[in-house]
């Protein structure tokens, strides 16, 4: 077996940061023994926008009641958006239950494993399908989010906050090891950032990089003004949840009267979160008026 030992200026010693994954990684649903590539792929859709803590509830239950792509696929868009639940972005629920239906019918049920066949499917992007190749299949193939480019300017490039770039795909890829610690090194890079390396309070203390160069230089801040968080309420976003969250609690389609009650505020910003959704093809109307969840209508027939 080969040894491979770290050079002394490199920016990451693999064996020592799987060596930290293994000892202080959070324990989550998706990275249980038996979760299989379908399941991975759930998860990384619903983590796209959505934080740790939200998705993991309603991944399990996801996953228990549609275990496979061809489960999923024979439930209605209406039980998958009801299932979605809070977890906001519900486009995303939609484009999941498509993407479900073209693994089921063209792939045999089988998640592919290339990040260009992924690439291709509804709903995956390439980020997604980086992701579900590395995590899924343990294949070597950089994964760059947020958490893996604080990780990467801070240690890699001495600065205080990452500047997206295209770069950052080709930085990531020359730290990873050529053997099969690499997906390894992938996920242990992003739970890093998300644990230690965090944006307001690294805790270099506990990191596991050595020669981390903005560590090294002693923290120099950002020259950039960091922005300010959008907010939720009052958002076309929190306007369009209202209005699921009405069609949501009802078996039956309901009238405009009631998707009224749900936002008073300001009736042209509801009217055109309705539309949105209408055209998203989130909700579906009936031929008297009235207003469904996507597939209600087509189930009830
Ligand atoms: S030493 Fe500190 S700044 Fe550098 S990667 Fe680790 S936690 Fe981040």
């Amino acid at each position: 077996m080969t040894v491979i030992v770290p050079r002394p200026d490199a920016a990451i010693d693999p064996d020592r940061l799987v060596a930290w994954y293994e000892s202080a990684r959070r324990d989550l649903p998706w990275r249980r023994p038996g979760v299989s590539p379908w399941q991975i792929l759930v998860s990384e859709i619903m983590l796209q926008q959505t934080p740790v803590a939200r998705v993991q509830a309603v991944f399990s239950d996801w996953v228990r009641r549609w275990p496979t792509p061809s489960a999923t696929a024979a439930a209605t868009v209406a039980d998958v958006l009801r299932a979605w639940g809070k977890l906001g972005y519900p486009r995303r629920a939609k484009r999941l239950h498509e993407c479900a239906t073209v693994i089921a019918t063209e792939h045999d049920d089988v998640v592919p494993d290339d990040v260009d066949t992924l690439q291709s499917l509804p709903g995956i992007g390439a980020y997604t399908a980086r992701a579900i190749a590395c995590f899924a299949y343990g294949h070597r193939v950089p994964v760059v989010d947020t958490n893996v480019r604080r990780v990467l300017a801070r240690a890699v490039r001495g600065q205080a906050d990452p500047v997206p770039s295209a770069r950052d795909l080709v930085d990531v890829e020359r730290l990873l090891p050529k053997d099969e610690r690499a997906s390894w090194v992938s996920v242990a890079l992003m739970e890093l950032g998300a644990t230690v390396c965090t944006a307001r309070s690294p805790r270099c203390g506990l990191c596991p990089m050595p020669n981390c160069k903005w560590h090294d230089a002693g923290h120099p801040p950002s020259p950039r003004t960091a922005k300010r968080a959008q907010g939720y309420a009052g958002t076309d976003r929190q306007v369009r949840g209202r209005l699921l969250d009405v069609l949501r609690r009802s078996d039956f389609p309901v009238a405009k009267e009631e998707l009224d009650v749900a936002w008073l505020t300001d009736t042209d910003q509801r009217d055109r979160a309705l539309a949105s959704l209408l055209a998203d093809g989130l909700v579906e109307q009936t031929t008297d008026g009235r207003y469904a969840l996507s597939g209600e209508l087509t189930a009830a027939e």
